[in-house]
């Protein structure tokens, strides 16, 4: 059986398929043409990922009357459950790249504040950060994770809206990235105890984890050696948190995934929530929406 957590990044991990997802929250996206119109993907591209939505879970193909389509797609209660994890990612990219500054605002509806929100733990409704964390993994199920189907999401055919999840991708967009971003997370810090726990050769965790240095997500430090999350990188705590929970609510079938965060203000394992910072309520999907920013606005910001 496949690990839920290695699933959902090779569901997940991918610029085209967050697009897609993008694209049906924020525009209503529910044809094959409007999202070739919106992606700009070729379309055997754009037809492979609406399946694999499909397929697990994400979408449903309802049939359609009338124009030249037959069906179109919806999401269903997973698939409107990832819009936690499309947050997290907007604020990582509104914070981190050079993009976030033309990317559109959230806004909650009830207060007005604007900008990223907050995680919450559901268990105590106390805010979370890194600090207050602890990431839980087996042997094990690292190593499913890590291991298997290998998919590059950097393989070409890039649609001209995907470049957004360029750089996201580089943490989250294959299980060797994905599984050596978790374990940063989790603290690890020494070449050999990743060399350990991803059963890897040194060669390729060299190369996977400057290829994080080179993104800015882990920092070398030269007298230890040890390799240690930026901000750019911690900053991503958000993504993984989100990703882990939706990852559980697609496989209920599945006990133990075998990676977890807890919380330890509370000693539960964290249910992440996301929290407006301006009135602190807690968000639900209605009650947010994306801005664009007013177009004198969009240069200013560096
Ligand atoms: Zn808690
Ligand atoms: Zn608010």
């Amino acid at each position: 059986m496949t690990n839920p957590v290695a699933a959902t990044f090779d569901l997940l991990g991918d610029r085209l398929t967050l697009t897609i997802l993008r694209h049906a929250f924020t525009h209503r996206a529910r044809r094959f043409n409007q999202w070739m119109e919106w992606t700009g993907a070729p379309p055997a591209m754009l037809a492979a990922r609406l399946n694999a939505l499909v397929d697990g879970g994400v979408l449903i193909r309802v049939p359609r009357e009338g124009g030249a389509e037959r069906y179109e797609y919806r999401l269903t209660e997973l698939g409107l459950a990832t819009w936690e994890i499309l947050v997290c990612v907007w604020a990582w990219q509104r914070e981190w790249t050079a993009e976030g500054a033309v990317l559109p605002e959230l806004v909650h509806g009830e207060c007005g504040h604007r900008g990223p929100p907050m995680i919450m733990c559901r268990g105590c409704g106390r805010t979370v950060t890194t600090h207050e964390t602890a990431v839980e993994l087996s042997q094990d199920a690292l190593w499913h994770i890590a291991s298997g189907r290998r998919r590059s999401s950097r393989a070409g055919g890039a649609g001209r809206d995907e470049v957004r999840f360029e750089e996201v991708m580089q943490a989250i967009g294959d299980r060797w990235s994905a599984s050596v971003t978790g374990l940063a997370l989790a603290g690890v810090r020494r070449f050999g105890e990743f060399r350990e726990a991803l059963r890897m050769s040194p060669t390729t965790l060299t190369e996977r984890l400057s290829r994080l240095c080179e993104a800015g997500m882990l920092r070398r430090d030269e007298d230890s050696a040890e390799y240690r999350l930026t901000p750019r990188g911690r900053g991503l705590f958000g993504v993984f948190a989100f990703l882990l929970a939706w990852s559980e609510l697609a496989h209920p079938e599945v006990d133990e995934s075998g990676l977890r965060i807890r919380h330890l203000d509370c000693g539960e394992v964290l249910a992440p929530a996301l929290r407006c910072r301006g009135c602190e309520a807690r968000l639900g999907r209605t009650e947010v929406r994306f801005e664009p920013l007013p177009r004198g606005l969009a240069g200013q910001r560096d």
